[in-house]
């Protein structure tokens, strides 16, 4: 058997994957089994945030891994503290609670809601408000709060206590915050798997002085859009909100499993001894990588970011068959007159790994990609699109 029909036969059917087999890669290019070669468009769904195999997150990663690959949470680590401090530093959150996927960094953020709340305002204070078309997870607490019906048929029942309000609805949210007490809202500032729909900033506003008048918690999901992918190390930094929890992972460490939930002043001292755990949680290998990541997201990356992004928004703005260019920084979706199934097919076929969200197609490089290879990319999705 081929590597397709091993993994076919013994992998679980949850992903319907490309028959393609990706054997190599540096920085924005990929190689697959037959040599033929893709620029990645994609990152592994924002995960590579410095491509593949890139030099300076590899010297970092063997350089832990040489030293101490795992130790418990019983003892201190270097590579732990110096990315919380890093966190915290950058951002003006005063904690961090590692884990290791944007699921469980979103499990930790609802589990210093509920406890807040419950001990802020009793019992009764539980419920967690996310937006329609939101995405925060596959484990059955972050499916809950997923605003899409569809992810929740098969499962039930789902853990009680969620909400869900249109995104750009305020009448919907104090309708809701009249009838029932509310613990916290969690949105995703561009919502990713939705569409890669951006927040109006206007209603972002209101919510957040909302939630503020209210004592009602705001966390921000950075899974996808933190860590430089918006243009601003956090996407709600964009908006100028206040967070009191942002949970992250996917490019925080460059392609090693890691997930942050960051707790502002406010709620620091929530979780207490034995509140909450992780095995895995602060890896140091993961840790030093993020580390390595961090430090370089600096303003001229941040800036050249942005400037990609405008070269996106004008290059397939006004290209034929693109009916709309949405999202942020390197987070991009584009609704085109084909389905997007087939220009994704197209695409790949002439060498661009693209993916898709919705019915959009979905822009994901890697931070530091070459302008010359994303215009390259951008060349063949326009010849795709208005074929
Ligand atoms: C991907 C994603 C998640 C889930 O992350 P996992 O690492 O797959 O658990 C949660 N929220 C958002 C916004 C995401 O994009």
């Amino acid at each position: 058997m081929n590597i397709r029909e091993v993994d076919n036969t013994y992998v679980a059917g949850t992903y319907k994957r490309f028959p393609v087999e990706i054997v190599r890669g540096k920085g924005s290019v990929v190689e697959d089994a037959q040599g033929k070669q893709y620029i990645d468009m994609g990152s592994g769904i924002a995960v590579t945030s410095f491509g593949v195999a890139d030099d300076v997150w590899q010297q970092a990663v063997t350089e832990q891994i040489g030293k101490v690959q795992h130790m418990s949470n019983l003892y201190y680590t270097e590579p732990c503290a110096r990315l919380a401090q890093m966190l915290c530093e950058k951002t003006g959150m005063k904690k961090v609670f590692f884990s290791n996927s944007g699921a469980e960094a979103n499990e930790c953020a609802i589990k210093v809601a509920r406890k807040y709340a419950a001990e802020k305002n009793g019992a009764d204070c539980f419920t967690i408000v996310t937006l329609e078309n939101s995405f925060h997870g596959r484990t059955l607490t972050t499916l809950a709060a997923t605003g899409q019906a569809h992810y929740h048929e098969l499962f039930q029942p789902l853990t009680p206590g969620f909400a869900h309000v249109p995104a750009g609805d305020m009448d919907a949210l104090r309708k809701l915050a009249a009838e029932t007490k509310i613990a916290a809202v969690m949105i995703e500032c561009v919502q990713g798997e939705g569409g890669v729909v951006p927040l109006d900033p206007a209603y972002a506003k209101a919510l957040a002085a909302f939630v503020k008048e209210n004592d009602i918690l705001l966390l921000v999901d950075e899974v996808q859009t933190g860590n430089g992918r918006s243009g601003a190390l956090y996407a709600y930094m964009n908006f100028g909100l206040e967070p009191d929890v942002v949970s992250t992972a996917k490019g925080l460490a460059g392609g090693l499993p890691l997930g942050a939930t960051l707790l502002s002043e406010k709620v620091q001292n929530v979780l207490g001894y034995g509140d909450h755990g992780s095995t895995f949680g602060g890896n140091p290998v993961s840790c030093a990588a993020a580390c390595s990541i961090l430090s370089r997201i600096d303003d001229n990356l941040l800036q050249s970011v942005r400037e990609k992004s405008d070269l996106i928004f004008r290059t397939l703005g006004s290209a034929k068959g693109v009916q709309a260019v949405t999202g942020m920084g390197l987070m991009i979706g584009v609704k085109t007159e084909k389905p997007v199934g087939e220009v994704v097919a197209a695409c790949m076929e002439k060498g661009v790994l693209c993916l898709s969200a919705k019915d959009k197609l979905r822009l994901l490089p890697a931070l530091n990609i070459p302008t010359d290879l994303l215009q390259k990319a951008l060349d063949i999705i326009i010849e795709v699109c208005g074929a």
